[in-house]
């Protein structure tokens, strides 16, 4: 044989391994998800009437937080909680609780075994604005209408939802005479919605009694159909969530008549500098996250991309990006670079002495804030231009929680439990949410509230028409039951 056809041979073979390989490998993920079916548990009976009718109550307290504090109607949480104390009596004795930062609020359900730490349940009691005159939405967003098998309001799926969930299962748990093992934590926020110091605050009186808990679960993950990537039912785990950041631009020049300009302009540096960054992409690729995520979910893709996702040592950068090619799928790999706010110039004929530009990062974990200021000065690369930190605070990226291991296994039992045989799978939040303080006390926070969306529910956070199924609500709360059963068994 010659040399030539010897290495021709070896190729061939070495091809026809690494198509075994492949092929085989895609084998591993069946079409049908192969989890092993998890035994239904008994969920208890919930008058789905009465739950809707409860959640429509609380819309109807205008707990709306503005961005300026002092247009806040603060009067309105005091009401709200005086409702709840009077709605859950059960709840409120069972616990002990405390008023932190005036309207947050900290309930304590002491456990019976002190050698098990807490786990720490968030929900914020504050939602957003929705327009003055009710424009746009079918029925009014503070009415709290039950309609079309519906309850309707801001807050239905964005927090209240999941605030009267809980206090709608530990209710019951306290008259059926529950008494936890472990430590059970409420925290309430009042002001997620504009900065969550009442969540912070919280977080840091945990701190500060030395109490680590074993996980803090909060909103920002879902059951979800109808998605892009899925498109069966998924419960989507919340494990990480991005940082957030805004950096203020001022670029400064000699103002002056239009006529005889100077060549440094402040708008045309400031117009520089915002391209620079957006010419200069922060590093984009999939990580822990990301991998577990599709392979939690390949058993639901066409046989290319199970291909792709069974054989990531080959295609992950073609899997990457495929994802680059939508706004999510970017901005679950990096950190994403946002113009938001441009202000400069006053007059067609006259030169401004200064151009202002906030731009908004939302940091991957790989990325700091110290990390993307230090990018951001450096693609700029003038330095007559200031670069100040919008409220002089960043958030850092969160810790990634364990995943597939610790209280991960906990709640994927309790999902399974409650939805069998749905696809569970870990996801990076990219919103913000309270539970990022809580980080001060532990590295495992979990972003999940046992509700069912669909592809259009997203549109209705912070938008038209907010709402949640009266069936779906009531089996919040039938599974919100069996988690805080299972938190504190
Ligand atoms: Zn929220």
């Amino acid at each position: 044989m010659g040399k030539k056809t010897r290495i021709i041979l070896s190729v061939f073979g070495l091809l026809a391994v690494m198509v075994g390989v492949i092929v085989f490998r895609t084998a591993s993920i069946s079409k049908t998800a192969t989890a092993e079916p998890t035994a239904a548990a008994m969920l208890i009976a919930v008058d789905s009437n009465a739950t809707a009718r409860h959640l429509s109550k609380a819309v109807q307290f205008k707990t709306v937080t503005m961005q300026n504090k002092e247009d806040t109607d603060w009067p309105v949480f005091l009401e709200f909680q005086a409702w709840l104390l009077d709605t859950y009596p059960n709840f409120y004795s069972a616990v002990k609780s405390e008023q932190i930062a005036k309207y947050a609020q900290l309930h304590i359900w002491e456990g019976s075994d002190p050698s098990l730490s807490p786990i720490v349940f968030l929900a914020h009691q504050d939602v957003v604005p929705a327009s003055e005159t009710d424009e746009g939405w079918d029925y009014p967003p503070f009415e709290g209408t039950i309609a079309d098998g519906f309850i309707y309001g801001r807050g239905t799926i964005d927090d209240k939802g999941s605030l009267i969930g809980l206090l709608e299962a530990a209710d019951r748990l306290a008259v059926n005479g529950y008494k936890p093992k472990r430590t059970l934590i409420f925290g309430f926020g009042h002001d997620e919605e504009v900065s969550g110091s009442g969540a912070k605050a919280i977080a840091e009186l945990l701190k500060a009694r030395g109490i680590s808990p074993y996980a803090v679960i909060d909103e920002g993950g879902a059951i979800t159909t109808g998605m892009p990537d899925v498109k069966g039912p998924v419960a989507r785990i919340g494990v990480a969530e991005k940082g957030y950041l805004t950096l203020v631009l001022t670029a400064k020049a000699r103002g002056g008549h239009s006529s005889a300009p100077p060549t440094y302009t402040a708008i045309g540096a400031l117009s520089k500098a915002i391209a620079a960054i957006e010419a200069n992409p922060f590093e984009s690729g999939l990580d822990k996250v990301g991998v577990a995520m599709l392979k939690a979910t390949a058993s639901e893709q066409d046989y290319m991309g199970r291909m792709a996702i069974a054989n990531m040592w080959l295609f992950k950068s073609t899997i990457e990006g495929k994802m680059r090619g939508s706004d999510t799928g970017r901005a679950m790999l990096g950190t994403t670079i946002a113009p938001t706010i441009i202000d400069a110039g006053f007059k067609e004929n006259a030169l401004p002495r200064e151009a202002v530009a906030y731009v908004n990062f939302r940091l991957h974990n790989r990325d700091s804030v110290k990390s993307v200021t230090e990018h951001v000065k450096r693609v700029i690369n003038d330095p007559e231009i200031e670069i100040k930190l919008s409220g002089n605070i960043g958030s850092e990226p969160s810790p990634v929680s364990q995943i597939g291991s610790g209280p991960y296994l906990w709640l994927e039992d309790v999902v399974s439990q409650a939805f069998p045989g749905t696809i569970i799978a870990p996801n990076t939040v990219l919103g913000g949410t309270d539970s990022r303080y809580f980080a001060l006390v532990t590295n495992d926070i979990y972003r999940f509230a046992p509700y069912a969306l669909d592809a259009s529910d997203f549109s209705r956070f912070h938008g038209l028409n907010e709402r949640i199924g009266i069936d779906n609500f009531a089996k919040t709360v039938q599974v919100y039951y069996l988690m805080l059963e299972k938190a504190g068994d």
